[in-house]
């Protein structure tokens, strides 16, 4: 293992746990470790917090707690509210996503394929944007949901979700959001937002792995959801099993955070991108970075040096913890799918790296992370003859 000093760039992959979370959570390890069904003081205890945070991470969505089930993330809730999604009407056969969805939601549309559903894809601009004319045409009557994201996990790109949701809405369709790139980089109020189901993930805003929850705009479709998993009941039967309790408050501890310093965690994110952009920008002219005049969440820069392959590039600058596409797509050899999608020639999508910073990613890492990427693309450049 390499024991240079790294700089951790990857915080849209995950991020780390904020210590008032980690304090938070730690007493319901061992203390208070009640099963919150148990109707004992212990259980009733456990209960209690789960309650507080269930209302802390409602707040910070704005959203009512009671409209909130806990699963084990964003990928698990993307799942339940396509794969769970109440089908009564046999009419409705098509599923819309966007081309540049995380693969929880593509993979979760084409398993319906062999249950008779059509799974179509909303195809987006070269800034990084679905394109509303194609959705516009695309829902019709036989759609039964359309999903589209907030925020792109590789760019930064915001999405038009409220549009999304009118048009959705207007064929009688119903519309899913997957937010977990936003929350904690943007205000997110689901309500405003218009979408019937939202997806969240703690580990994306400084809480725990293993705890995510889907957001439903109303009683009818919670209750007639179908659920994934069966057992015991929980989360008013949609999404059985024992609730993750230390996770739960770690998330609402999370929630707390972004509900207490978004706006600061937003000037400082937009501060620190300004700086890498410009200082790579202005000794590497020949670098791009993609969707550069879209509304993008801060801190989320999607980088291509031209000529320049990123697996070599990040094997070059081992110091750096960056990704080349998403991380889920690591280990895949295929070109990252948004930039595709998006009309990046493969030669680029392969040159590209992302970078995305945090709330305690510091002007320092910024300048000596800079400082690392452009002397390795200068010497790879010498290399490699580009
Ligand atoms: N959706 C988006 C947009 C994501 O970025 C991720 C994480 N890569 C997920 C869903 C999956 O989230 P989780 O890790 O909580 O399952």
């Amino acid at each position: 293992m390499n024991k240079k000093k790294q700089i951790y760039l990857d915080y849209n992959s995950t991020t780390p746990c904020a210590p008032e979370v980690v304090r938070g959570m730690l007493p319901y390890f061992t203390k208070e470790f009640g099963n919150p069904s148990s109707s004992h003081k212990e259980g009733k205890l456990a209960s209690l917090g789960v309650l507080r945070a269930r209302e802390l991470i409602a707040n910070a969505i704005g959203a009512n707690s009671r409209s909130l089930v806990f699963t084990s993330g964003a990928t698990e809730s993307n799942n339940l509210a396509l794969l769970g999604v109440p089908r009564r009407d046999t009419s409705r056969k098509k599923i819309l996503v966007s081309a540049i969805e995380h693969k929880s939601v593509l993979a979760a549309s084409r398993s319906l394929i062999g249950a008779g559903y059509s799974v179509e894809f909303i195809p987006v601009s070269n800034n990084g944007v679905i394109n509303l004319d194609a959705a516009s045409r695309l829902i019709d009557k036989s759609t039964l949901i359309v999903s589209v994201q907030a925020a792109n996990n590789e760019t930064g790109a915001i999405q038009p979700i409220k549009e999304i949701a009118r048009l959705a809405h207007n064929k009688g369709a119903l519309c899913h959001c997957d937010a977990a790139q936003m929350l904690g980089k943007q205000p997110v109020r689901v309500e405003d937002m218009n979408v019937d189901l939202a997806s969240f993930s703690a580990h994306k805003v400084y809480g725990p792995k293993g705890i995510g929850v889907l957001f439903f705009a109303n009683d009818n479709l919670k209750s007639s959801m179908r659920p994934l998993l069966w057992g015991g009941g929980q989360e008013d039967g949609i999404r059985s099993g024992t609730l993750n309790v230390p996770g739960i408050i770690g998330f609402g501890k999370a929630c707390d955070l972004v509900s207490k310093d978004l706006s600061k965690q937003i000037s400082h994110l937009s501060v620190i991108q300004d700086i890498f952009e410009k200082n790579v920008l202005r000794t590497i002219p020949e670098a791009r970075i993609n969707c550069s005049r879209t509304k993008r969440i801060p801190g989320t820069i999607s980088l291509t040096i031209p000529g320049i392959p990123a697996d070599m590039l990040m094997a070059n600058t081992p110091e750096l913890c960056v990704s080349n596409g998403s991380a889920c797509n690591a280990g895949a050899l295929e070109p990252s799918y948004v930039l595709l999608a998006m009309g990046v020639s493969r030669d680029d999508a392969e040159a590209t790296i992302r970078i995305s910073l945090g709330r305690v990613t510091t002007h320092q890492d910024v300048l000596m992370s800079c400082k690392i990427l452009i002397r390795t693309i200068r010497e790879l450049r010498l290399k490699l003859g580009v």
